[in-house]
């Protein structure tokens, strides 16, 4: 029960890595903020840790909407008192190679992955400055430590989230507040849909465990991140991954 009394928010928190972050951190005794574009999702997201014995809440969501963030944030300030823990994992993908990337498909990546990470941040780094704790995990990836083939929107922006890190932790630092990245390998969730069978072969080949990962595993990162267990760990980009790098 790691994060008893902590009131954690959590965006894209509807599926994949978000939703078994929200609920392994219910399993460790957080109070859950439930955000997502996905507002069915994410409602039923929130009854089923409600009905489980759990505090959570649902918020439909989308990152890319200051109004909107800020208008959760004061709510939520208001319901549960604090914002503890932030973890900045919603994300999308819109590949192609660098000749046929058109502006809309580099703007929609940046605007949700990059520029969603910094609105929701400084909706909250108030608060957290006024509590003199906090922590903040945002969620980068190992294509933000490489690159990747198709990917130069999404690539930008993992970078940027780490350099955001970076930033932050200097920043923050001082005043009581962590923050840290996860760098995920190839994990598998939806947004790996997208991908055809034999790159993905080709992953689970260039991944020294030979095996995509499960969100649960990052879930248990994202953990002891947010945990007291890792209260010395600050602007780090940790990657989990199986060793794809390697
Ligand atoms: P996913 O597609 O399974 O889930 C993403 C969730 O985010 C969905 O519920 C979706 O509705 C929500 N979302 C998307 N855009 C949103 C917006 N504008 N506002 C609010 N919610 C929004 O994805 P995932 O695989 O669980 O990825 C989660 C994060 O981890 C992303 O930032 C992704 O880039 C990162 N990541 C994933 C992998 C992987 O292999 N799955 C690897 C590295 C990094």
């Amino acid at each position: 029960m790691r994060l008893k009394q902590r009131v954690a928010l959590i965006t894209g928190a509807a599926a994949g890595i978000g939703q078994a972050t929200a609920r392994k951190f219910a399993s460790e005794g957080a109070t859950l903020v439930l955000c997502d574009r996905a507002a069915d999702a994410v409602q039923r997201e929130a009854q089923s840790l409600a009905a489980a014995g759990h505090r959570a809440a649902a918020y439909t969501l989308d990152v890319t909407d200051r109004a909107g963030i800020d208008a959760v944030m004061q709510d939520v300030k208001g319901r549960f008192g604090s914002i503890d823990i932030l973890v900045n994992n919603a994300g999308i993908t819109q590949d192609a190679r660098l000749a046929r990337m058109t502006e809309e498909q580099f703007d929609a990546v940046i605007d949700v992955n990059l520029k969603g990470v910094f609105h929701c941040t400084q909706a909250v780094a108030n608060t957290m400055l006024e509590q003199q704790r906090g922590v903040i995990l945002n969620a980068s990836s190992v294509v933000g430590i490489y690159g990747n083939f198709g990917q130069t929107n999404y690539a930008a922006s993992k970078f940027g989230v780490i350099g955001f890190t970076k930033t932050w932790a200097r920043e923050l630092g001082p005043k009581g507040i962590r923050v840290n990245a996860v760098c995920p390998g190839f994990i598998e969730t939806d947004i790996l849909k997208s991908m055809p069978p034999k790159v993905l072969d080709e992953l689970r080949d260039a991944c020294w465990q030979r095996r995509l990962g499960t969100p649960a595993e990052i879930a248990n990162v994202y953990a002891f991140l947010a945990s007291d267990d890792a209260s010395y760990i600050n602007g780090a980009a940790i990657e989990v991954s199986g060793g794809i790098s390697l």
